[in-house]
């Protein structure tokens, strides 16, 4: 029997890792719904979208096709933005300094949503983000919200980004990390908050293994 996985949480709990590691040993398929809210960032950002402007955002939506294609890495996809391969581009702190103003907008919400939903019409999906088990899928079978200790969060964010990036700082992934957080929990459209059916999976002091058989534990029951 096939399911729905949502894993939701903060930002840089381990959320991709743990969908990725899950959909790969479940045959599963593996949806990172903030890359679709980072290539949308983009486009708005190489665009000079007012997004303001309702109008503007409509028309700017309009244009934007988003696809995931495999990557070659066994249950990594990675984005496509109107054909083009933006998994990098998507990662920059320029990205992550406006993704969440963003995504807090109902109609680019309303965009996301209805492919996202459109994903799970064929089951045997893991999809991680912030409102999955909430919004996107509220009869997931199993709903894990991811939580860590915020210094280890930012710490482990900075070892990720500090080898493409060796000039970022400490200070700077901590505040983009407390930015986005508050903005994720406090915006009108679908706000981040635990599923009232969620697990909580907090992996403080879990190693990547520990978690891991913990969630597929929970999947295989
Ligand atoms: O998961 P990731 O950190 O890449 O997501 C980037 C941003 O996209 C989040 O900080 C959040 O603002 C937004 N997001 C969202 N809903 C999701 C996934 C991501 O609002 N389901």
């Amino acid at each position: 029997r096939k399911i729905i996985i949502t894993i939701d949480g903060f930002s840089s709990c381990g959320k991709s890792t743990l969908a990725r590691e899950l959909a790969s040993e479940l045959n599963y398929v593996f949806i990172d719904s903030g890359a679709m809210y980072r290539a949308i960032t983009l486009y708005f950002l190489r665009h000079h979208i007012n997004w303001e402007k309702t109008k503007a955002v409509e028309k700017a939506l309009s244009e934007i096709n988003l696809e995931f294609q495999p990557s070659g890495e066994p249950g990594k996809s990675d984005m496509y933005l109107n054909d083009e391969n933006v998994e990098l581009l998507i990662r920059d702190m320029l990205v992550s300094e406006n993704v969440s103003a963003i995504a807090a907008i109902k109609e680019v919400r309303e965009f996301a949503v209805e492919q996202q939903q459109k994903m799970g019409k064929r089951k045997g999906l893991v999809m991680d983000g912030r409102d999955i088990g909430t919004t996107v899928f509220p009869r997931a079978e199993l709903k894990i919200f991811v939580t860590a200790d915020p210094a280890v969060r930012v710490e482990r964010r900075f070892k990720e980004l500090y080898e493409k990036n060796p000039k970022i700082t400490i200070e700077e992934v901590k505040s983009n990390l407390e930015m986005r957080d508050y903005i994720d929990s406090n915006r009108e459209v679908s706000p981040l908050r635990k599923a009232d059916d969620a697990v909580v999976l907090d992996n403080t002091n879990l190693t990547r293994k520990e978690q891991f058989e913990k969630a597929l534990e929970w999947a295989n029951n």
